[in-house]
């Protein structure tokens, strides 16, 4: 097994570059083709490009490569390749080796860690700020509750876990924020597998010094990365699950804490790409008394955001368009979200009247008889007034130590809200001397 991520990821092209026959079916299948650009070439034409690209480095056909960037991360292709190869990991190979050549989004962790810490520290006390931005010291517990990085911007939610954790009387400590990335960033994003390599093998080191017998990710972005994408690289001596599998196999336990009925009708928004996160969630649901589940609503790809189904925007504005209907069409009076991304999508759509966005987690802290975290994010979002979002941050920002001028946050905050790192932007976090001063705003 090579001990580089380099390695790995060469060795792991070199196989699907031997298994894939460049028949097209995953190609043919995939949802995102209608909304792309990307011409009338055969899907065996276009598989057989992408393939070459990672055998030779031959620069992909246009098609190609709008494919690559358009994949939403579904899953749809996975069950359709009659050679056994995952075509969700085989194109993020290839957007890994694009992204060493020429990264879209340079800068993107050092950029992405200063938003998340700026979000935070606008919604949190400053014992919460430290519980998830300072690693805790070591010690051995069962359970490590592994929050990685952009959740971290809606951390109601991640506190809401905690109690629901704490209400099963689990011992589990948290690990996550920028200092404990799983690695995607750089890996994938920035193409800087060396960096990337050790970032992972540091956080999964991490890990290991709780001597836990399992990992519970919050994150699907962290999760695909961790367990499909370096499935073998790292072999641990813990599990890493999605924290929805470990409450899902305590329903019953969780069931006889519920002491308060939720009487709320309820449309659950879940992803294709990790249908079984959206299954465990409807069931957790399920035992909530007074609770009323009236659809789940499965859209493309694995998450809501950057690297989910933002890929894909004409799709996305479908998709989300649809759930909404739903919402009205079944007579709702709330919408459920699953993840981080996907909160941060739709909360903004309360103004619209008629139904609230509450996530999976504030429904289970509600039945379990205490008040949920505070949603600082979404009552932030719902200002839609940046001088009163910046009023209400202001002593937050204070508290945690982190200062910035009105000025600069009325100029900067909306791109920080819309992560704009992820699409090239938010340039004032990028390094002295990479970017025209005039785009940076601020000085270190
Ligand atoms: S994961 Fe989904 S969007 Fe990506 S290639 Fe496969 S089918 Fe297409
Ligand atoms: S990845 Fe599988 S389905 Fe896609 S072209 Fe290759 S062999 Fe066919």
């Amino acid at each position: 097994m090579p001990n580089s991520l380099e390695g790995f990821f060469a060795a792991r092209s070199a196989s699907i570059v031997d298994a894939c026959t460049s028949c097209g079916h995953c190609h043919a299948i995939c949802p995102v083709l209608p909304f792309t650009d990307a011409g009338d070439a055969t899907s065996a034409a276009v598989t057989a490009s992408v393939r070459g690209y990672l055998d030779q480095g031959a620069p992909m056909s246009t098609p190609a490569q709008r494919w690559t960037e358009a994949c939403n991360g579904c899953g749809d292709c996975i069950p359709a390749c009659p050679e056994g190869v995952n075509p969700r990991q085989m194109l993020i190979l290839a957007l890994t080796r694009g992204a060493k050549s020429a990264a879209r989004t340079p800068h993107l962790f050092r950029k992405m860690s200063r938003a998340i810490k700026l979000m935070a520290g606008m919604q949190l006390l400053p014992a919460e700020f430290s519980r998830l931005l300072v690693p805790p010291r070591p010690r051995a517990v069962p359970v490590v509750f592994y929050t990685g990085c952009n959740a971290l911007r809606t951390p109601h939610l991640l506190f809401n876990t905690m109690m629901v954790l704490d209400a099963l009387d689990i011992d589990y400590e948290v690990v996550g924020g920028p200092s404990s990335c799983c690695g995607v960033i750089h890996t994938k994003w920035q193409g800087d597998l060396g960096t990337g390599g050790r970032v992972s093998a540091n956080t999964l080191g991490r890990f290991a010094e709780f001597e836990p017998q399992q990992v519970l990710n919050w994150c699907p972005t962290c999760h695909m990365h961790l367990t499909e994408s370096l499935a073998a690289f790292h072999a641990g001596s813990f599990d890493i699950n999605h924290v929805t599998d470990f409450l899902c196999q305590r329903t019953d336990a969780l069931a006889a804490k519920f002491v308060r009925p939720v009487r709320k009708r309820v449309v659950l928004h879940a992803h294709k790409g990790y249908r079984g996160v959206g299954d465990n969630v409807a069931r957790l649901l399920g035992a909530i008394p007074g609770l009323t589940l009236a659809e789940t609503v499965y859209e493309s790809g694995y998450t809501c955001g950057g690297s989910g189904c933002s890929r894909s925007p004409g799709l996305q504005a479908l998709e989300h368009g649809h759930l909404l209907d739903r919402v009205r069409a079944t007579g709702a009076d709330t919408l459920v979200t699953l993840y981080h991304g996907c909160h941060a999508a739709f909360a903004g759509s309360e103004a619209e009247g008629g139904h609230r966005v509450l996530n999976f987690t504030d429904l289970l802290v509600e039945a379990l008889g205490e008040a949920p975290h505070e949603d600082r994010n979404k009552q932030l979002r719902l200002r839609r007034d940046w001088d009163m979002i910046i009023a209400e941050a202001r002593p937050y920002l204070q508290a945690n130590g982190l200062t910035f001028s009105d000025e600069w946050l009325r100029e900067w905050l909306p791109q920080v809200f819309a992560q704009q790192e992820f699409k090239g932007g938010l340039d004032c976090f990028a390094p002295p001397g990479s970017v025209p001063d005039q785009h940076r705003g601020i000085e270190e």
